[in-house]
C-alpha cells in the first residue's frame, strides 16, 4: 500500500491510498479519483516539494534525516519518508474493515469519537458517503482482503 497526498483543481489537498503507483494511474485514468472536500475529479498529486525542501535555513530540522539516508539521491530519501509516514498512518489509524462506512458516518455525525480510522467500503457505500459530505478517501481494497 502507498499513500499519496492528492489535490483537486480547486487546491484541496487529502490523502489516498492505492496498492501502488500503478493503480494511482489507473484509477486517475478512468476517472474514479475525486476530491473529498469539492467533489472534483480533476485530481493530481500534490507536490511535496515543501517537506523535501533541503534548502531552508535549518535543513536538518526539515527532515529528519537519519544515517541510512546519507548519500541517497532525494527520490530515494522521498521513498523513505513515504514508508515512515505511510507506517504512521497504519499505527495511528483503527483498522474498522467492512464496518468502515458505518464508523465514518459515527464519527462525522459525532455519534462516535473523532479519529482516524480505515477501513473497507464498496464503491457504492463510497459514493454514499461522498454524497453526505463525509470526508473518506479512497484505496483499493489489498488482494487478500476481497469483499466478494
Ligand atoms: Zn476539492
Amino acid at each position: 500500500m502507498i499513500v499519496f497526498d492528492l489535490q483537486c483543481r480547486e487546491g484541496h489537498r487529502f490523502e489516498g491510498w492505492f496498492a501502488s503507483a500503478k493503480e494511482f494511474g489507473a484509477q486517475k485514468k478512468r476517472g474514479l479519483l475525486s476530491c473529498p472536500s469539492c467533489g472534483g475529479t480533476g485530481i493530481e498529486r500534490a507536490l511535496s516539494a515543501p517537506r523535501l525542501n533541503m534548502g531552508a535555513q535549518e535543513p536538518a530540522r526539515t527532515v529528519q534525516k537519519t544515517p541510512d539516508m546519507e548519500g541517497k539521491d532525494p527520490f530515494a530519501i522521498a521513498q523513505m519518508l513515504y514508508s515512515r509516514m505511510l507506517d504512521e498512518v497504519l499505527t495511528k489509524s483503527e483498522d474498522v474493515g467492512k464496518r468502515f462506512p458505518e464508523e465514518a458516518r459515527k464519527i462525522f455525525y459525532k455519534e462516535s469519537p473523532g479519529r482516524a480510522i480505515r477501513g473497507q467500503a464498496t464503491a457504492e457505500e463510497h459514493d454514499e458517503l461522498v454524497d453526505e459530505g463525509i470526508p473518506v478517501a479512497r484505496f483499493p481494497v489489498p488482494p487478500s482482503g476481497s469483499l466478494n
